[in-house]
């Protein structure tokens, strides 16, 4: 791999930021407890493909329904706020009809630059592609009452998502939509993905770990693509150490990981006391301020980071 001048430059740019740095450090300091991590998620990643996941013969609308009878059966408040927040005209509706072609999340909810919320479906024919409808509607709830002035985190609304995902595939599976095994299949299949984002995370840590503070330049470049091409997933590597040139992306690829950690443990006290933690969590909802994750972490789950970890590892320990 060659790389140009112009390249390497905007590179050792992008690299030498001080929030890049920072969140190298921080990484470091928990990647025990990140390998561990993926050492789990790795062992039931295996051979578990798109086409494990439960077919669904559903149009837009069917999940739509589906979706919005879980949340008036969650909690009569949720329901008729996000009712009224999709019956808002002012609310911009960016709908495609279900296929098979439609790419993985690329649903989203955003407020345009003029202030507009918009949400945009286009979900697959299977189990994920209801479970993104779920998780775009809990967007909705997060971002309402704010405006892209005084917007939550991007870690905040993700938490507040994804947990709300996992309480509605249980319900699917409470009302025997779900079979027990298209449950377990459809939470490996979803940690499969918050995995490869983790390795992403581990590229460009090894990367900024290996120039340990130093720039890129076309010597040192020889010697990391050595090390480079001992890895099994070499070309991995490549494409993250190019994509570098433009952006570090770790701390936002990092948002999935503890948003995985933060509401599987929030899930599992749901599955306990069902009422009370619907009633913390829709506390949190009105939170609108930033905050930053490991205070978070302490209002939700009373933990620290290490010790959230070290949950989530004993919960899934199985
Ligand atoms: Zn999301």
């Amino acid at each position: 791999m060659t790389l140009v001048d112009s390249e390497i430059e905007s590179f050792n740019k992008t690299c030498q930021k001080k929030e890049v740095k920072e969140f190298n450090d921080f990484l470091n300091s928990i990647r025990p407890y990140l390998d561990r991590l993926h050492k789990s998620w790795s062992e039931i990643d295996k051979g578990i493909t798109t086409e494990s996941l439960k077919e669904l013969n559903c149009s837009l609308n069917d999940m739509i329904k589906i979706v919005l009878d879980f949340y008036s059966n969650l909690d009569k408040d949720l329901y008729n706020t996000l009712i009224n927040i999709l019956n808002d005209e002012k609310t911009k509706k960016d709908y495609q009809e279900v296929s098979p072609n439609n790419k993985w999340r690329i649903n989203y909810t955003k407020y345009e630059p003029d202030g507009t919320l918009c949400i945009g479906l286009r979900p697959q024919n299977n189990l994920y592609g209801l479970a993104s409808v779920c998780h775009e509607f809990a967007h909705l709830l997060s971002r309402f009452g704010q405006d892209s002035t005084n917007s939550k985190s991007d870690l905040f609304p993700e938490v507040e998502s994804m947990f709300l995902e996992k309480v509605f595939i249980e319900y699917l599976y409470n009302i025997n939509f779900i079979t027990e095994e298209e449950r377990k299949t459809y939470f490996r299949f979803y940690k499969s993905s918050v995995n490869d984002k983790l390795q992403e995370i581990f590229y460009e840590n090894d990367i900024l770990n290996y120039l340990n503070g130093n720039s890129l330049t076309n010597e040192n470049l020889k010697v990391l693509e050595e090390m480079i091409a001992k890895s099994p997933k070499a070309k991995d590597f490549y494409r993250r150490l190019s994509f570098m040139q433009n952006d570090v992306h770790s701390a936002w690829y990092f948002i999935y990981v503890l948003g995985e950690v933060i509401s599987e443990l929030l899930f599992e006290e749901y599955r306990k006391e069902p009422q009370k933690t619907v009633a913390k969590f829709k506390e949190y909802l009105g939170h609108t301020a930033d905050i930053d994750p490991q205070t978070m972490l302490k209002d939700l789950t009373n933990k620290s980071l290490e010790e959230a970890i070290e949950t989530y590892l004993e919960i899934n320990k199985e």
